[in-house]
């Protein structure tokens, strides 16, 4: 019982991404972070929303949330990753490439989820919106900048999507300061003559329902592997900018649909 006054956690070094690994009782089990002045922990497969005042009071969390029964659960059973760098990337979601910046490294990384960050990004692209960071679901403040006048900003995806099938983003007025309502209509016009039906990207991007299951398989299996790193490397086909979003979008749903079909007729679980 002499253990019980020691520290059940050892708080790791910094990682170029920012977040600290936290191991607890000699097991990787989480990362704690700092953003715009608050400390977040985070287990990969469970979504902490608590902010903490130091590192410590959320590595602490963690050994609460341990002692609960939390375990990260992206890395497969018995596949446990054996270094601090495979449970970084492991994470709570996918991490940037150093070609692109913007994956999704907040959310659990599910084919679902990667679905709903495509189309979001697709749908942004069309509004005249470019996102600063990954995708972060659809209630959460949401970095962007206005490619109608350069202001940059947080906005909600749950407010850009509209709702109940009325696809009218809000509010109208996009941000304070923007240019006028009258002159947005012309400008978003001007953008889509940017916009291409294939991809003319120098890394490719499946805009068929084809190449994008076999993307789609490549994701799914890396994650069900609990190799993050593969599945980064996957999700850049996905996830990049690019001038066919739209397309690639619109393929992603339906092999994503087509092959959630094809797992449940043979009974599988699906990723
Ligand atoms: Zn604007
Ligand atoms: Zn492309």
């Amino acid at each position: 019982m002499e253990q019980q006054q020691q520290k059940r956690y050892v708080l790791g070094k910094r990682e170029e991404d920012g977040r600290y690994p936290v191991t607890v009782d000699g097991a990787l089990t989480g990362t704690v972070h700092r953003r715009h002045g608050s400390w977040y922990a985070a287990i990969p497969g469970h979504r902490i929303l608590e902010r903490f005042s130091d590192r410590h009071e959320a590595a602490e969390h963690i050994v609460k949330w341990f002692e609960q029964g939390a375990r990260p659960t992206v890395p497969a059973p018995g596949d446990r990753p054996a270094t601090g760098l495979d449970m970084r990337t492991a994470g709570t979601g996918l991490l940037a490439t150093r070609t692109y910046q913007h994956l999704v490294p907040d959310l659990v990384p599910t084919l679902p989820n990667l679905v709903r960050a495509v189309e979001a990004m697709a749908r942004l692209a069309q509004l005249g919106w470019e996102p600063l960071e990954g995708y972060p679901g659809a209630d959460q403040p949401w970095r962007m900048k206005c490619r109608l006048c350069g202001w940059t900003g947080r906005r909600f995806w749950s407010h850009l999507r509209g709702r109940n099938g009325d696809n009218t983003p809000r509010p109208l007025t996009r941000h304070r300061g923007c240019i006028p309502v009258s002159e947005m209509a012309a400008k978003l016009t001007t953008l889509a003559a940017e916009r291409r039906r294939e991809c003319t990207c120098a890394f490719p991007h499946p805009t068929h329902v084809t190449p994008m299951l076999e993307v789609l398989n490549k994701i799914g299996k890396a994650l069900h592997d609990g190799a993050m790193l593969s599945a980064t490397i996957h999700a850049r086909a996905i996830l990049e900018p690019c001038p066919a979003s739209t397309m690639r979008a619109a393929a992603l749903r339906l092999a994503h649909d087509q092959r959630a079909r094809a797992r449940r007729t043979v009974g599988q679980k699906i990723t």
